[in-house]
């Protein structure tokens, strides 16, 4: 789970790190108080979505101005003028994908002065099981150009669980931002306190981009992004309550709520299988006859009708659907209650797109019954490669 800066900096605060004095505003008229409350001189304005590159994003109208997502303002007129040009527009990053996303909230900071911007994030390393550190000197830009241009820029480390975070971790940050004095005291303060905020929370990524030192030789988290291990939040209720379901994909919200494993993807082939497994294999087949899967939906071993409707008409919800492929191994599953499912379904939004379905397992020849008597207009087929082969084609023929 996502959730956005003036979150993530709030529980960083909450661990002693050090942010920005910074009010959230949801509505327009919240802007002078704000600003008057953090007293200037300078104010930054800040568009609050789960996506980066905000800075250097573009708004899509035109009355929102030209000056990207993220803004410097220098009295408290200029903080309203731009919140009440930032507030309800879409805003366009190289994160958000061409479609944009609306800034329903804006967080108000007191400006910095910076004299140096470095990167710093953290996550869970899979490969050693261990919570890793990278830092840069190269802040504020993009890193995955710094990680593919200039690789030695970049500083990896991960830290022993058993020994936790130890003075050595903050010299070695220190060092590969050189930093020294001061400034090398407080880097060892600041990792000693992400460290514990990461492990405390379960995070599963903290990102602060940038890592200033400001004019004043202050270490300062400028941006904060934190992510969190689902699997981990039901022992954070302060946590989950931070969710913006506003932010989500919306199928992916509406499969959730029916407990279906469902993750949208950008072919066009609509996929509902049973197993995680066979739905990688089913991904795979589809994209070995040429044509690319529009989601991953694992609809669960003991799906019942309802699940199976919800599951279809979030597929067909999807405007790239051009075809679907129902593909089914009924074990503890059974095939007649999926194909009752589908026909549920079917007759509840319609079909307008080919769909191809394959079954087999526990009740198979019911299960192929109902659909063959139904009247729908589906293509049977006998296994996953013809299943695959038929979507495929059909949907070429239907383009
Ligand atoms: P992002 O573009 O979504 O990563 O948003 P950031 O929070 O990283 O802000 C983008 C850029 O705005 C930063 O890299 C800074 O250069 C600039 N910026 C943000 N806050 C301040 C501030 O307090 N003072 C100044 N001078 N610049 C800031
Ligand atoms: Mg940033």
């Amino acid at each position: 789970m996502n959730i956005h800066e003036y979150q993530a900096k709030a529980i960083l605060r909450e661990f002693g790190a050090p942010v920005s004095r910074g009010v959230p505003v949801m509505k327009a008229d919240e802007a002078e108080k704000a600003a008057n409350e953090l007293g200037g001189p300078l104010w930054v304005v800040k568009s609050q979505i789960h996506a980066g590159g905000r800075g250097k994003g573009k708004f899509k109208e035109a009355s929102a101005g030209d000056k990207g997502g993220v803004r410097l303002a220098k009295s408290v007129q200029d903080v309203k003028d731009n919140v009440k040009q930032m507030l309800g527009a879409t805003l366009v990053t190289v994160q958000t994908g061409p479609t944009g996303k609306q800034v329903n909230r804006l967080y108000i900071e007191e400006g910095s002065d910076i004299a140096k911007e470095f990167y710093l994030s953290m996550l869970v390393d899979r490969a050693t099981s261990r919570i890793a550190f990278v830092v840069s000197t190269e802040g504020g830009m993009d890193i995955e150009k710094v990680a593919h241009d200039t690789p030695e820029k970049i500083v990896t480390f991960t830290v022993d669980p058993a020994t936790g975070v130890q003075p050595h971790h903050g010299r070695r940050v220190a060092q590969a931002l050189g930093l020294s004095g001061d400034l090398s005291k407080q880097a060892g303060s600041l990792v000693e306190k992400l460290y514990k905020a990461f492990v405390a929370k379960d995070m599963e990524m903290l990102e602060i981009n940038p890592l200033i030192v400001t004019t004043d030789g202050k270490l300062k988290c400028l941006d904060a992004k934190i992510s969190f291990d689902n699997n981990a939040l039901y022992r954070h209720p302060d946590i989950a309550a931070l969710r913006d379901e506003t932010e989500e994909d919306a199928k992916e919200l509406e499969a959730s709520k029916y407990d279906l494993n469902y993750i949208t993807l950008d072919g066009t082939i609509g996929c509902m299988v049973n197993g995680a497994g066979l739905a990688m294999a089913t991904m795979d087949i589809i994209k070995l006859y040429g044509e690319s899967p529009a989601n991953f939906l694992d609809v669960g071993g003991g799906a019942s009708r309802e699940k199976v409707t919800a599951a279809f008409k979030i597929i067909t919800a999807d405007p790239n659907v051009k075809g679907i492929l129902i593909n089914i191994f009924g074990g503890i599953m059974k095939c007649d209650i999926i194909a009752e499912g589908v026909i549920a379904a079917v007759k509840e939004v319609g079909l307008k797109v080919p769909l191809v379905v394959r079954l087999e397992g526990t009740n198979v020849d019911l299960g192929k019954k109902i659909i063959a008597t139904s009247g729908l207009n589906v293509i049977p087929a006998d296994d996953l490669d013809d299943a695959a082969q038929k979507i495929v084609k059909a949907v070429k023929g239907h383009a």
